[in-house]
């Protein structure tokens, strides 16, 4: 056979045989969840209590190894908070033998002092594991971070007393040492939420490893509210469907401790974060605020009193018109700090914040994002020959002859001084030309007319690029078009170049001036 003819057998790339196999925190997630069906499979089975405590007690401790496995793989910035997380897993696996055991030898164990120790002790780990993150992740104090936390655990701590403390405490059948144990637990779980909503509602990345914590996180307090439940209503029954939600949430943890993104947990956020009042952030601090009333209502149905319906109803109205008071405040600050006052163009925070979006879908479609800075032409001297007040109204016309320039999908700003930037949505480096052209013959057609009856020329220089060709990340973007501006001035102003400006010269992909 001619040899050229026939195709060549692959030859397996350097570390492919690695790559084939699935990443560690997926095995994980494949073994735990096998080992889950194997819990519930085997009394099917007919096997032991025994094994199917012994498959169970597997997937807690796994949770715990797989965290040291994960800092030991990818050396992270907390690595004590990590630990931290391995050590009150260890105690919950600790608990979860000792419980097997006392139940296996037939002997009463949800009332027993060793894994209720072992069972506590993990609270004050977890939560110590949880504050170092969010002390690491919050750049400075983050007030209102700490607020909402409140309110939602507030919130949180009226239902447990309604549904769970309050009758566990007013029990008649319960020994006391059986009204401690059921009451702590419940009290440690609004402990550890209320971290948890720190580390929630403060800043920091948020990769995979964040989110499978929080998985974690909220299945175990889940799971002991209904644990709660079950032993007030009659006696927790081992390998109920309970069982199942801690399960998941210990292969959570070990998945969240394997991930990659485990290591960036931990950083300090490069800039602080503004205030995040998003609308999802507010409905959620409403329906905190509503619980209170429906415990009302509850309590209405249970007792018939219609001064509780008429009081349940007066206060969600009233909870409902602050938070909708709230809202439209919210909405008036970030309008005003979104508009510039002089132009009535967007600011340049808005900017950026559009641009990190726009970079990002610009990414995802293969689209190109363009921006031009445009710079009024010797402003210096609008000033100094008509005054501070003429000048604004030469900025304010500027801007409104730059508006006019462009396309719907165009964000034209104010970039500071008498600096103006637009930022292009799907552009070509043609099109760019086109429109920053259309913006300096714009501003240049015809004298702005001041104070009434003054009329001052004005003329622009425009810079600009687009990612790609001209740039690969935002930050180049922006240096690109603010090299080609600078070259445009050196040039003679009044004039347009786009693209990378190369050497000394102001040689620049294309260009354009009125002579042109
Ligand atoms: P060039 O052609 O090189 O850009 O010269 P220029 O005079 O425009 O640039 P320069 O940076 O020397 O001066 C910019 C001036 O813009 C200085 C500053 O006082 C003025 N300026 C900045 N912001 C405002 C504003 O809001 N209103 C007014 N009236 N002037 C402003
Ligand atoms: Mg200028
Ligand atoms: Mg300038």
């Amino acid at each position: 056979m001619n040899p050229s003819l026939t195709t060549p057998a692959p030859v397996p790339a350097r570390g492919s045989a690695r790559r084939r196999r699935p990443p560690a925190w997926i095995s994980w997630l494949l073994i735990g969840s096998a080992l889950s069906g194997l819990h519930y499979a085997l009394p099917v089975l007919g096997a032991s209590d025994v094994s199917q405590a012994v498959v169970y007690c597997l997937v807690s401790a796994g949770g715990g190894i797989a965290i040291a496995i994960g800092i030991r793989l990818w050396r992270p910035q907390a690595a004590s908070a990590w630990w931290l997380f391995a050590a009150s897993q260890a105690m919950f696996t600790g608990g979860d033998i000792s419980y097997y055991t006392l139940t296996v030898l037939g002997e009463e164990a949800d009332y027993s002092l060793l894994p209720n120790i072992l069972y506590l002790l993990q609270y004050p780990l977890l939560g110590l594991a949880l504050m170092v993150f969010s002390r690491r992740r919050t750049a400075g104090r983050d007030i209102p971070a700490v607020i909402d936390a409140a309110i939602i655990t507030v919130s949180a701590t009226l239902l447990y007393w309604m549904f769970l403390i309050g009758p566990m405490v007013s029990a008649a059948d319960m020994l006391p040492m059986e009204r401690l144990a059921t009451v702590v637990f419940p009290v440690m779980d609004l402990l550890v939420l209320t971290v948890a909503l720190r580390l929630m509602f403060g800043g920091g990345s948020r990769g995979c490893s964040y989110y499978l914590l929080l998985g974690f996180l909220w299945l175990v307090l889940l799971a002991d509210s209904f644990y709660g439940m079950q032993t007030l209503i009659s006696d927790y029954i081992p390998g109920s469907w309970v069982d199942m939600i801690w399960l998941a949430g210990y292969i959570s943890l070990g998945a969240a401790g394997l991930h990659p993104s485990m290591a960036r947990l931990g950083e300090r956020p490069h800039e602080h974060r503004p205030v995040d009042a998003t609308g999802y952030r507010l409905a959620l601090l409403a329906s905190a605020t509503l619980v209170a009333p429906m415990v009302l209502v509850v309590q209405y149905f249970q007792r018939g009193d219609l001064n509780l319906l008429v009081v349940a109803c007066a206060s969600a109205i009233l909870f409902l018109l602050v938070v909708a008071r709230m809202a439209g405040l919210l909405a008036a600050q970030r309008r005003l700090a979104s508009t510039d006052v002089v132009t009535g163009l967007s600011t340049r925070r808005s900017l950026q914040e559009r641009m990190a979006r726009e970079s990002s879908r610009a990414g995802r479609r293969g689209t190109a994002l363009g921006l031009l800075l445009v710079d009024v032409d010797h402003f210096k001297r609008v000033n100094d020959t008509y005054g501070h007040p003429a000048g604004d109204e030469v900025l304010a016309e500027t801007a409104r002859r730059i508006r006019a320039s462009c396309r719907a999908q165009d964000l034209p700003a104010r970039f500071g001084g008498e600096e103006f930037a637009v930022l292009v949505p799907q552009s070509t480096p043609e099109g760019l030309v086109r429109l920053a052209e259309r913006i300096r013959a714009a501003v240049a057609a015809e004298p702005v007319t001041v104070d009434g009856s003054v009329h001052v020329s004005v003329t622009v220089s425009v810079g600009g690029a687009a990612m790609p060709p001209h740039a690969r990340t935002v930050e180049d973007l922006v240096q690109t078009a603010d090299g080609a501006l600078y070259a445009a001035k050196h040039s003679g102003r009044n004039r347009v170049l786009i693209g990378q400006v190369t050497g000394g010269t102001g040689a620049a992909d294309r260009r354009f001036h009125p002579a042109a």
